[in-house]
């Protein structure tokens, strides 16, 4: 059996015609899931029984079990725990913000990029995630939503896993997220974050898209780069970097550089110097991310005096910065916390 998700729109179309069924058939059942959320093939009321059997019998549907949702302090954050049809786990985040829900998806199970203040990578990669599998993490979420009359505004693929690793699939996770008869979420809503994949970036500038676009530098040179990142050792910083101006000269979309901060590894003044000495000039915005505690990790959080000053010289170097309030730290849902055995789980939906 195949996942239905993972089918465009056309895709279906053609399954429905060898059927014997019209067009519209598959702008109906894709009409169920994206914009009602409907999950039960026997609840899809607008279909003949007969087509509802074939459907259940041919298509997957969901894909993902929702196993536990832990929630912060705060209430503005939501981690999600869901279950795979193979048995492996991932880990999406809800963001609440005035005007602003933002899902967090995961791409992979586990991270090839394996950094150094990363849980997520710890294990390395342990498989890629299928379209299904990461539109069910947003449609699920909008489905928790629904019942407090909100919507998923942003998606951003900051979870789990290096979205240009997994490039096809998240091309066409976005397309149909953004196909107004699928999702209907503008691209300008949705973010790539990568720690840097030369042919990845090459071949996002030659795609019609319109997604944001977010870097993992983490450090001012390769040198430290590569001990903070061990995968950036496979390319060249100023390849990446060059790559990165023509994504931004062809969609005109600013880059945002990701800096995390960690206590005299990165978040020095000569390395502030020297980030500005390596942007200067680019259409950018550097945002700083105290890093946050993972267990078992001896890594260390600046002072907020620290970062302060980092942001100062980098500002006065002439930089755009954002300091990244940390949100969901309590629930190990914040930036680079997201495991794949999570121990702290808190059951509260099943
Ligand atoms: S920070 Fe991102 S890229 Fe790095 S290991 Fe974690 S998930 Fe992978």
């Amino acid at each position: 059996m195949s996942a239905l998700l993972s089918q465009s729109k056309d895709e279906l179309a053609a399954w429905m015609q060898v059927q014997g069924e019209p067009y519209f058939r598959a702008q109906q059942v894709l009409r169920w899931v994206y914009a009602k959320r409907e999950f039960d093939w026997s609840r899809m009321t607008s279909l003949s029984l007969s087509l509802r059997d074939r459907l259940s019998r041919f298509w997957v549907l969901p894909s993902l079990t929702l196993l536990k949702i832990q929630e912060s302090e705060d209430r503005q954050t939501l981690k999600f725990l869901w279950g795979l049809r193979d048995g492996k786990k991932v880990e999406s985040v809800l963001i609440l913000a005035p005007g602003r829900q933002t899902v967090c998806v995961s791409c992979q199970v586990g991270c090839p990029a394996r950094c150094a203040f990363c849980a997520s990578g710890r294990e390395g990669l342990l498989r890629s995630l299928q379209a299904e599998e990461i539109i069910e993490q947003v449609l699920h979420t909008q489905k928790y939503l629904d019942s407090k009359g909100m919507r998923v505004s942003h998606v951003v693929f900051m979870g789990m896993g290096e979205p240009l690793e997994n490039l096809d699939i998240v091309l066409r996770v976005v397309r149909q997220l953004s196909d107004p008869e699928g999702f209907g979420l503008s691209q300008r809503r949705i973010t790539i974050s990568t720690v840097g994949v030369l042919e990845g970036i090459e071949r996002l500038c030659d795609e019609d898209l319109n997604v944001n676009l977010v870097f993992s530098l983490h450090a001012p040179n390769q040198h430290l780069r590569k001990k903070i990142i061990p995968y950036a050792r496979r390319y060249p910083l100023d390849q990446l970097l060059e790559a990165l101006r023509r994504y931004t000269t062809k969609t005109r979309r600013e880059i945002t550089y990701e800096y995390t901060l960690i206590h005299k590894i990165n978040d020095q003044p000569a390395h502030a110097l020297e980030l500005v000495a390596l942007l200067k000039g680019e259409n950018c915005t550097v945002n700083l991310i105290p890093y946050n505690q993972v267990e078992g990790l001896r890594l260390e959080r600046p002072k907020g005096s620290d970062i302060e000053y980092f942001r100062q010289i980098l500002e006065e170097g002439g930089l755009r910065v954002t300091w990244r309030y940390t949100k969901g730290k309590d629930i190990a849902a914040a930036c680079g916390q997201l495991a794949l055995q999570p121990s702290s789980f808190v059951t509260v939906c099943k």
